[in-house]
């Protein structure tokens, strides 16, 4: 037993000092800082590793990954008097990943918007209109704001038809974007349909990953709200859901509508089948602790 245990210590150690002839292997054991005795252990792990980053510094991309899993490479760690081997990504896995998050996170999603709206700039509102600079002070002051704070109220913008509401809210979400942040505008009267459309269907976003994203988007705007046919079940499963969340969660939530609230609050009481107020008020309730309240009359711009 104990010769056995002698030539196997033996073996352990020519092996380890034929790796340490590879100046690879020697960097990478003096990079995980672990001294002869426990490298020694590994040494055939060790030498895969060590294999396999070779191939790694000529690599080129992805696309030639000669690995199993694209960009994951086995790489040890001391852990004690162990050592542990882990999967980590390579720099071009990395790169993609991260890539992939900011695309994620710095999209906006447009619902049923005209290219207009998609294309609305801060850059381009008119300021000659002195009836629109409340509204544009008040946009200008969240933009420095939510730069530090991401938990502002939004904006409650009603007023005649055509005066810009839908375009200056836009700029200022299509602004935000650039900055990383994700941003829902969707126009609401076609929402519901939209989200009808979207029960049971495999190729389209499902209902539930379309309300998610009204949810957890870090900015939404809900456009035209009080222009579409009402149902108890819009009302109270979509909006006071999406609604609820977002207050509790201190989302910047906006509206543009051509109801001030009051008128808003009479439309969201009156669905086809009944009246009924209390529902009505706990859904402008939460509109109001989401947001100020601005009113825009200004000429009607559309041609
Ligand atoms: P509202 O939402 O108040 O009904 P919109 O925002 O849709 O009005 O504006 C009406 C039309 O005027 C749209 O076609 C919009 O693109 C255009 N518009 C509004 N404001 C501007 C602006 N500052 N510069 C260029 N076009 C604008
Ligand atoms: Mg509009």
């Amino acid at each position: 037993m104990v010769g056995n245990f002698k030539a196997n210590e033996s073996k352990l150690k020519s092996d380890y000092l034929e790796a340490c002839k590879d100046n690879d292997f020697k960097r990478l054991v003096a990079r995980i800082k672990a001294d002869d005795e426990l490298a020694r252990k590994y040494t055939s792990k060790l030498e895969e590793c060590v294999n396999n980053l070779k191939k790694c510094s000529k690599c080129k991309g992805l696309g030639e990954c000669p690995f199993e899993c694209p960009g994951l490479i086995l790489y040890p760690r001391v852990d004690g008097n162990m050592i542990t081997f882990e999967y980590h990504e390579c720099k071009y896995l990395k790169e993609e990943n991260e890539l992939k998050k900011k695309e994620m996170s710095s999209t906006a999603f447009y619902y049923n918007e005209p290219i207009q709206i998609k294309n609305a700039s801060m850059g381009d509102i008119d300021l000659t209109d002195k009836n629109r600079l409340q509204t544009i002070k008040w946009i200008k002051d969240f933009y420095k704001k939510y730069n530090k704070d991401k938990h502002l109220k939004g904006l409650y913008l009603h007023g005649s038809f055509g005066s810009g509401k839908t375009y200056i809210l836009a700029a200022l979400l299509n602004e935000l974007v650039k900055n990383g942040t994700t941003t829902v505008i969707m126009y609401y009267p076609q929402l519901l349909r939209t989200l009808k459309e979207s029960f049971g269907k495999n190729n389209n976003e499902s209902y539930d990953e379309m309300m998610n994203k009204f949810m957890t988007s870090d900015i939404v705007l809900f456009d035209d709200i009080g222009a579409e046919n009402l149902t108890a079940w819009s009302r109270d499963e979509v909006l006071g859901t999406i609604l609820q969340y977002r207050m509790d969660e201190s989302l910047p939530t906006f509206f543009t509508s051509n109801l001030n609230i009051e008128e808003l609050e009479s439309h969201l009481a009156e669905t086809k089948s009944s009246v009924d107020i209390v529902k009505a008020k706990r859904i402008i309730e939460r509109i109001k602790s989401l947001t100020d309240d601005i009113e825009l009359i200004s000429k009607n711009r559309r041609v």
